[in-house]
């Protein structure tokens, strides 16, 4: 017990790894494969968060081990991904990041959780892409409250064929990054080259959720499948823009299909940069406005499994937030959320109130992340590079 209470925070030792009574994941495997298997000392949450910390990350992932993992004793698996958290990032340290819907509503796909598609009927009124003195105001404002990385969403499927927007959101990237902050963008599926100049303006991230399993997400959006969001991360990711990509509970999935995104993210080449995990906010109108809200427990779990696989991503306790109180939000903290949306509105959905936000962060000591200073002057180093390959390709 008291070598167990001496890992926490900090590296394990080789001679506690090689006490005898802190079993290894051979002999353990078998027994974990069920919650009911498992016990205080040998839950695959313990085994695979020690060897998170002793080897780093992986990718090589199988369903199962991901599985036993989720499937630990809830507290058991709070308290390990507390342990990851600590190792593997400043533990103090949340990410504030603004998103701003830049264009609104009219979108053509159907994705059943959205107000913003066309084919609902949820009251949203369309708007066009907003102008450059709007973005660049709410960003400044955003810059002021704190908040380190910009988010541009925009609802579109993709943004072929739409070159002016594309020029004008460019532009705006390239505004921001001036400003000092970090910025991604959401703007549905990118073609290669948009991808390469959306790097040469100086991009940070992109987001494109996956949503959820495989297997489950024809159930949720017919429109695009499941390898075309695959095939965006891909050209995101060799554009050497940082991926942002997570997905949302309570759509109505099984527990199996939290564990198969979870496992799709874990096994992609690179850990996604960026983890939201979002919580349904039902929207009326949507298909999904019956379904029933997330529970703490659930995001709780799926945070902790999250920060055990992917030890050096941002875990972004995203949409659904507004409705977790301080002390609910306080145990995704400790089980390894470090990111969180802040703001009136997550695109088009209430988020939580600034000044409660604020007084959070001082009752739970947490410090707002600031920008990484290192990836800001990158772009620069990079600029001739990419310049290269957008003119190769085409
Ligand atoms: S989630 Fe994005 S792509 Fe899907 S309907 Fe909404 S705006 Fe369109």
């Amino acid at each position: 017990m008291i070598s167990k209470i001496r890992l926490i925070g900090r590296p394990l030792s080789a001679a506690v790894l090689a006490q005898p009574q802190l079993p290894t994941y051979s002999n353990c495997y078998s027994t974990l494969v069920s919650p009911s298997a498992t016990t205080a000392s040998s839950s695959a949450a313990a085994i695979e968060a020690e060897r998170s910390i002793r080897d780093g990350p992986r990718n090589d992932w199988s369903r199962d081990e991901i599985k036993s993992i989720y499937d630990s004793p809830l507290l058991d698996l709070l308290f390990h991904g507390a342990q990851v958290h600590r190792h593997a990032q400043n533990f103090r340290e949340v990410q504030q990041c603004t998103l701003l819907s830049i264009k609104t509503g009219g979108c053509s796909e159907d994705c059943s959780y959205c107000p913003q598609s066309s084919r609902y009927d949820t009251g949203l009124k369309a708007q066009k892409l907003m102008n450059k003195d709007a973005v660049l105001e709410a960003a400044t404002k955003a810059k002021e409250a704190g908040s380190m990385r910009f988010c541009m969403g925009a609802a579109w499927r993709d943004t072929i064929g739409r070159k002016t927007n594309f020029n004008q959101i460019l532009e705006y990237v390239k505004e921001i990054r001036n400003m000092g902050m970090e910025v991604c963008c959401t703007l549905g599926m990118l073609e290669k080259q948009q991808a390469l100049e959306l790097k040469r303006a100086g991009l940070t991230a992109y987001n494109h959720n996956l949503d959820t399993s495989r297997e489950y997400y024809p159930n949720i959006i017919t429109t695009r499948t499941y390898d075309e969001r695959l095939e965006t991360l891909k050209y995101v990711r060799e554009a050497g823009i940082n991926v942002c990509s997570g997905g949302i509970i309570g759509l109505g999935e099984a527990e199996e299909d939290r564990v198969g995104l979870l496992h799709t993210l874990a096994t992609l080449p690179t850990h996604p940069e960026s983890v939201p995990i979002n919580a349904l906010l039902a929207v009326k109108g949507t298909p999904l406005q019956d379904q029933k809200p997330v529970e703490i427990w659930e995001m709780i779990r799926m945070i902790a499994t999250a920060r055990i696989i992917m030890p050096k991503a941002m875990v972004r306790l995203s949409a659904g937030r507004v409705r977790f109180s301080i002390p609910e939000q306080a145990l995704c903290f400790l089980a390894g959320a470090n990111s969180i949306f802040t703001g009136e509105k997550l695109l088009t959905t209430p988020n939580n109130d600034y000044d409660a936000d604020q007084y959070m962060f001082k009752l739970l000591g947490l410090i707002p992340k600031a920008p990484d200073s290192s990836e800001l002057a990158l772009k620069d180093v990079e600029a001739e590079d990419i310049e290269e390959v957008i003119s190769s390709s085409g």
